[in-house]
């Protein structure tokens, strides 16, 4: 007799269980799910000690059809599809049956279901997938699933999961994700009966700050786009307001939580210098595209997707995002009130002590001793001509702000300006930054001349394996003008230098350069952190004196920026006191 034999079914059900469910955190989504398919308005949520000694699962939903309960625990059951056509019209979040089978194979499961309160509910027992009973009991509408003492028939699965806290957490990460992506359903959440959420039905925007605070909710753009048959809507936070990982970023095809390759990348690049290093924003972004375009059976937990057109959906993303982002900044006076919820100065606050600098302001000592600014080049350049050089592109075009004219410095740090929108306080330092920072950029992109020979060149000395990881990258290096050469050990010679580092801070600015370079590669990354090393050693600072006529010209430089109103590290560099605002406050409106 041969050896192969065909598996026991309740064998087979056990193994693909490991596929379906992982850990408890699955067996609370697979059954949400289900009851959101039900068409359920309530869901609550129970979990005892990591969901491993108890889960309980109930809804208002229109319940299991009398003759589907006993079959729904054997595999591949369902009532959602019945041929592979459906599939591509999908609009519930099962269809492949084997949730439940699955959960059952590996539990003690209890499933009281019903339709109504008037007729008798059923009520089945099962054990390892066996039913132990089937019987009827008082009525309800709804669905009613315990789950009891999960995997303890699979010991090596038991062992692998995390300790009861962390499961705990995943738990309540699974419920953060299930109720963000239905938030006109109420949810209740125990754990270890303790009450964690009662959410009522609301907005997406009131069920993200019930679920994370009510700062958050200060600190929200909507995205909302259409085109050609995706639509996007949600919210993203603005770029005060971000994390450290991308544990805040939430995706959503057709209301299900999806992981989209590469979108917490995609958003980084929305971002870009609008983020300091290492910070990740929230977002809270749903898709809605035609089922016939998307493949979601490639994932047995159908966690992940496969786009038709991943170059098109891609290219969608990045319009949502950047449409909020370019359009929501600059910060206007009273959206940084409201954000800072500090009081408005109103008349009282004008105390003699202010009202001195302000009339120093007007005074002509501030403009005495024109400095001439690093970096600077207004020499040679009547206003308007040297702008063209900035850029290879002559249709400049003003961005944010057009200003007209200037009133001076205030605090010796912030310049008064006035454009055709209202006031704006300008920050000398991080706007200078900004313009140094995309000169650079420009003159990068362009590659012509970016290095020039050191008449003397720079020794550096790193940790042997430093010198090997540096000359290993050497290539790359001399893209952004560093041309370095290795003395043996950890001594390194820097011959050439990038032209735009001012004279005498070579040495700094490219070791700092290369400290954060880390593992980026790509051209683009590296211009970036050069950019960013130089402006930043380079930007006049807080105090520096400049003249009336490099004040003119640095507002307007910065008027001309790509992104003028942050500085490549995310601060703000200007803020806005629009005219509106002030006809307002004034009672002019
Ligand atoms: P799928 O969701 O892929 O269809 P499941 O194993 O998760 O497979 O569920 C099997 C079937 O059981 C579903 O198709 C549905 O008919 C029924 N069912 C499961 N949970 C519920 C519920 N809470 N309310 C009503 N019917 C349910
Ligand atoms: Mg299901």
């Amino acid at each position: 007799m041969g050896k192969i034999q065909e598996l026991d079914p309740s064998l087979i059900n056990k193994i693909a269980a490991g596929e379906v469910i992982e850990s408890a955190q699955s067996v609370v989504k697979e059954l949400v799910e289900n009851s959101l398919d039900a068409n359920a308005s309530k869901i609550s949520i129970e979990a005892f000690y990591g969901g491993l000694s108890k889960i309980i699962i109930s809804d208002n939903g229109k319940g299991f059809e009398e003759d589907d309960l006993e079959i729904s625990i054997k595999r591949h059951s369902t009532s959602k599809i019945k041929s592979f056509q459906d599939l591509e019209n999908l609009h519930t979040y099962g269809f492949r049956g084997e949730a439940l089978s699955s959960i059952a194979s590996v539990s003690r499961l209890t499933i009281i279901s019903g339709s109504n309160e008037f007729a008798p509910a059923l009520k089945l027992d099962s054990e390892q997938g066996k039913i132990l009973s089937v019987k009827n009991v008082q009525g309800r509408k709804g669905t009613y699933i315990e789950v009891n003492d999960l995997f303890y028939n699979t010991p090596v699965r038991r062992k692998f999961l995390k300790s009861e806290r962390a499961e705990d957490k995943k738990i309540k990460d699974r419920v953060n994700i299930l109720s963000l992506s239905r938030p006109e359903i109420e949810f209740d959440f125990f754990l270890n009966d303790k009450k964690i959420y009662n959410l009522k039905s609301v907005t997406l925007e009131n069920r993200i700050t019930d679920l994370f605070g009510e700062n958050i909710g200060n600190h929200l753009l909507e995205v909302k786009l259409e085109r050609r048959g995706i639509k996007c809507h949600g919210f993203i936070s603005d770029p005060e307001f971000y994390r450290s990982n991308r544990l805040g970023q939430f995706f959503f095809i057709n209301n299900r939580p999806i992981e989209i390759k590469n979108s917490s990348y995609l958003l980084k690049k929305c971002f870009d210098e609008l983020l300091p290093h290492g910070a990740h924003p929230w977002s809270f972004l749903f898709f809605e595209i035609d089922p016939r375009y998307i493949d979601v059976n490639v994932h047995p937990t159908k966690k992940e997707i496969r786009f038709l057109d991943e170059e098109g959906f891609n290219s969608f993303f990045l319009e949502a995002i950047n449409n909020v982002l370019r359009s929501k900044t600059p910060v206007t006076f009273l959206e940084l009130k409201r954000r800072l919820s500090s009081p408005m100065p109103g008349k009282n606050t004008f105390e003699p002590s202010e009202k001195s600098t302000f009339q120093s302001i007007l005074h002509d000592d501030l403009f005495k001793n024109p400095l001439s600014i690093k970096g600077f080049s207004v020499e040679n350049v009547g206003a308007g001509t040297n702008l063209q050089e900035l850029t290879s592109n002559n249709e400049i075009v003003h961005r944010d702000f057009i200003p007209k004219k200037h009133f001076g410095i205030l605090f010796e740090t912030f310049i008064l300006a006035e454009a055709e929108d209202g006031l704006y306080i300008i920050d000398q330092h991080t706007a200078h930054e900004r313009i140094r920072y995309e000169e650079i950029l420009n003159s990068l992109k362009k590659s012509v001349n970016v290095s020039q020979p050191l008449l003397s060149p720079i020794r550096i000395d790193v940790s042997i394996q430093e010198a090997e990881e540096i000359i290993e990258r050497r290539k790359e290096y001399e893209k952004v003008g560093i041309f370095i050469d290795s003395l043996g050990g950890g001594t390194l010679l820097v011959r050439e230098a990038p032209v735009f580092i001012e004279a005498g801070t070579e040495k700094e600015v490219i070791l700092d350069f290369l400290n954060r370079t880390g593992n980026q590669s790509e051209e683009r990354e590296l211009y970036d952190l050069m950019a960013k090393c130089v402006a930043c050693r380079s930007a006049i600072k807080k105090g520096d004196h400049m003249s009336d006529h490099i004040l003119g010209e640095l507002i307007n430089r910065l008027s001309y920026c790509d992104n003028p109103s942050r500085c490549p590290h995310g601060r703000p560099t200007l803020i806005k006191l629009s005219r509106d605002d002030l006809e307002k406050m004034f009672h002019r409106k």
